[in-house]
């Protein structure tokens, strides 16, 4: 195998000097070198600890710099690191320890009570790190360490290639438990080349990162791409529309990635109207469905919003749109990646002609090699061709873009007609009274299933559900037409601000659970 690279050393010798991470919550910048320079000293920190290449070591914190250097020192030493979600309960997390197998949790302050809960594991404050790395001699002089080290024994599960795992991430457990997912050095390479050609990435860029670092979106999309760059990422560990608005005011963001609910906040800013939106020169969104009224917003202030997708399993951009097509193929999540290949095929598994719906399979080296210690889970995931079986079911026009249509296992049939949700929201999101829109399937005695319309208004709005049906019934057919209307506040989310359909059903039909 041929050793991929140190990332954090690499980029400390070719620009040493330049800003790698400034925390907005903190102040703290740090440039390519001293992120190097801490890393080693994490490294030996770990080292001192006893960890055994291929050991997994749980970290549990809010985005700020220190996580990417205990990132590159888990490379140095061969650790594996599993990012875990602090917005879990323990019940949630002592699983996914177990799961994992990991040996240490490093923690900071404001986990440290989540952490103190999760049961008999080795615990590292941040503090303890800190005082445990100004003891430590930084490790070999620049250049003498060693490729990244394979696991011993070769591959650790049967088939699997020997791609050295680097660290896990959880899924965000949208449709049922989150799996833990192998990246490999690799694979961040991968998605490094297709998000920088995509997006044009530059040393000069700089960029928000506050999608959570425990998911893909957060640490793929966002941190590693820009890092290898060399372009600086400014941290903010909590979502603030007030001071992103700011940011976007001040001119120093050249890019931003969001998922949709974070756009949703913007648009409804008090200052969005008035916002200079010119200095920005990407918009990017994934993770979920971008509602068309919100692009159109955004289009209106003169911000392409360019709408990707990708998963856990693939890294965050099998898709991403062209700013410049992004008005018109509204929609569409754009074409495959340059390091990405896709099918839509049938339930046979063969190809299907432009324009069907089909399951969307995936494959190129940003794709993972699987779940981790879960090979049933892994070989259930790969039609033959090593293709990886999205879940997602969508279709490609004639000049070659993608749409996401639905979940598998979020569509429903009625009266024997398949019905997509998402099709249905988009119908809905329309209407002017409607913020956001989601539907799932209910059981119903004639039809079998039955769509409920669970509706967020917009701030000072009102909505009777017939006016809502006739909407509907106007722009779709009868059978995708939604029986039921509820509105609520909000809907059961995921960290990243994802519709939690699977809980959505039960709590409308608590007999269901
Ligand atoms: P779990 O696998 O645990 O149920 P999850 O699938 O939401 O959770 P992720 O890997 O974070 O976990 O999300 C990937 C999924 O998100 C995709 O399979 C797809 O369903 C959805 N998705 C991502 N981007 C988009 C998008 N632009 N439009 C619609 N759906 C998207
Ligand atoms: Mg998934």
């Amino acid at each position: 195998m041929t050793p991929i690279p140190d990332f954090a050393r690499r980029r400390a010798e070719l620009t040493p000097d330049r800003l790698a991470f400034e925390e907005l919550a903190t102040g703290r910048r740090a440039t390519f070198a001293e992120v190097d320079a801490a890393t080693d000293r994490i490294a030996a920190v770990l080292r001192a600890r006893g960890l055994v290449d291929g050991a997994r070591v749980a970290v549990l914190c809010h985005n700020q710099a220190r996580f990417f250097e205990i990132l590159f020192a888990a490379a140095r030493t061969g650790a594996i690191l599993v990012p875990l979600n602090w917005r879990q309960t323990p019940a949630e997390l002592i699983p996914i320890i177990e799961d994992c197998g990991a040996g240490l949790l490093i923690h900071d302050a404001a986990t440290a009570e989540l952490a103190a809960a999760l049961g008999p594991i080795e615990r590292l404050s941040f503090a303890d790190l800190e005082a445990a790395m100004a003891a430590a001699a930084p490790e070999a002089p620049a250049g003498t360490l060693p490729g990244w080290p394979a696991l011993p024994g070769g591959p650790a599960l049967p088939g699997w290639p020997a791609d050295r795992v680097w660290y896990l991430l959880y899924t965000s457990g949208t449709t049922g438990r989150p799996k833990a997912v192998i990246q490999t050095a690799g694979m961040a390479l991968a998605n490094a080349v297709n998000i920088a050609q995509a997006t044009q990435l530059r040393e000069t860029d700089v960029t928000l990162n506050v999608l959570p670092l425990f998911h893909t979106a957060g640490i793929n999309l966002h941190a590693l791409p820009v890092f290898l760059w060399g372009a600086a990422s400014l941290i903010m560990p909590r979502f603030d529309v007030d001071a992103t608005v700011r940011l976007i005011a001040d001119g120093r963001l050249t890019l931003f990635f969001g998922v949709p609910a974070l756009y949703q906040a913007i648009a409804l800013h008090p200052d969005f109207d008035r916002l200079d939106v010119s200095r920005l020169r990407h918009w990017g969104c994934g993770g979920a469905p971008l509602p068309e009224p919100l692009i159109r917003r955004f289009l209106d202030r003169g911000a392409r919003v360019c709408n990707g997708m990708g998963m856990t399993e693939t890294g965050p951009t099998v898709f991403l749109m062209d700013p410049e097509r992004a008005p018109s193929k509204i929609g569409s999540v754009g074409k495959p990646q340059v390091l990405a290949e896709v099918r839509v095929v049938g339930p046979d598994g063969a190809d299907l002609p432009d324009g069907s719906v089909g399951e969307l399979l995936f494959r190129g080296p940003a794709v993972t090699p699987g779940y981790f210690g879960n090979a049933p889970a892994t070989e259930a995931a790969f039609a033959p061709g090593g293709w990886l079986r999205s879940g997602d079911v969508g279709r490609r026009d004639a000049d070659g873009y993608y749409y996401i249509v639905s979940r598998i296992k979020e569509m429903y049939i009625s009266g024997g007609e398949n019905v997509y949700p998402a099709e249905v929201e988009a119908v809905l999101d329309a209407h002017p009274a409607v913020l956001e829109a989601a539907v799932v399937g209910v059981p119903d005695a004639r039809w079998g299933e039955v769509g409920h319309a669970v509706i967020r208004l917009r701030p000072g709005a009102s909505l009777e559900a017939e006016a809502l049906r006739a909407h509907a019934r106007a722009r779709l057919a009868a059978y995708k037409v939604p029986k039921y209307v509820t509105i609520v506040e909000d809907y059961p989310r995921t960290a990243a601000g994802k519709v939690q359909k699977h809980l959505l059903a039960r709590s409308l039909n608590p007999e269901a659970a």
